[in-house]
């Protein structure tokens, strides 16, 4: 199977690592599906895309949209009638404070992003990642899944359990062309990370673009492993997060 006969959903494509990880398909020759909130970013992903020689259709959509979450399945599957690579990349760093003073509104949004819609997107997309014979999933993580530092308790659980859902759909879809792999970028030059850490010099931390290239194998046809961690800092494959 040629990269051009492949179709590829990636969340959070407007910008940081989902929009580097939809280039680096597109160069790749990946017909890239790609969705976030804000359609002028998209738009301009587009621009870049064709300009690579490649296509992308844009869906600019909340995630946490669920029932929207439901009818791109549905379309995926009217047009191609399968989907051979599904990134779950779109998410929020959500408050950093003492879980205490956690606002329930904000708990609830990070799950929703975090963690929900990734399983509203398992849910709808599963019969076409199947169909597809090879189909690759990579879900973007965090090594705040299991650091456990204070104030960050909001977006470490949701990773957490994003992580527990990962290695969960990898062991159902084992004996299926399906693979599951978890990929954690590390620190990375986001809108996230200045949001996270503003005092920080952004020049100093690594540029999405090289974690972007790293994960490209993990999406290919040829890749074999599922229900394992990337891990970009320390550029291996490991079963669990270990400190660097
Ligand atoms: P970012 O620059 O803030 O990008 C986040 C992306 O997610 C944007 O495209 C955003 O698009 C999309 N998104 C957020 N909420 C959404 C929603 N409700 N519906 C649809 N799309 C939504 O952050 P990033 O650093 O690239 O983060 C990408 C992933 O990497 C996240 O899962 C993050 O947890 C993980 N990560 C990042 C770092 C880091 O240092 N940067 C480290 C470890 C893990 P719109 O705003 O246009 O919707």
């Amino acid at each position: 199977m040629s990269s051009a006969d492949r179709i590829a959903l990636v969340t959070g494509a407007s910008r940081g690592i989902g929009r580097a990880i939809a280039l680096e398909l597109a160069r790749d020759g990946v017909h890239v599906v790609a969705l976030a909130r804000t359609q002028g970013a998209l738009e301009e992903l587009d621009d870049e895309i064709r300009a690579l020689g490649a296509e992308a259709t844009l869906v600019p959509c909340d995630v946490a949209d669920f029932d929207a979450l439901d009818r791109l399945g549905a379309a995926i599957f009217q047009r191609w009638g399968k989907l051979d690579v599904f990134v779950g990349n779109a998410g929020v760093l959500g408050p950093l404070s003492p879980l205490a003073h956690v606002d329930v509104k904000d708990w609830n949004r990070v799950m929703a992003v975090n963690v929900t819609a990734n399983w509203r997107l398992i849910r709808s997309l599963d019969p076409l990642l199947r169909a597809s014979g090879a189909g690759r999933v990579v879900f973007v993580t965090s090594s705040a899944a299991y650091k456990a530092q204070p104030y960050w308790g909001t977006y470490a659980a949701s990773k957490a359990a994003l992580e527990a859902m990962a290695r969960t759909y990898a062991a159902e879809t084992r004996d299926t062309g399906v693979t599951v792999m978890i990929a954690n970028p590390g620190r990375m030059r986001t809108r996230m990370r200045a949001q996270a850490m503003p005092g920080e010099n952004p020049a100093t931390v690594p540029a999405p673009e090289d974690f972007a290239k790293k994960c490209l194998p993990l999406l290919k046809p040829e890749w074999r492993e599922s229900g394992r961690l990337y891990d970009f800092p320390n550029d291996r494959l490991m079963d669990f997060h270990q400190p660097a």
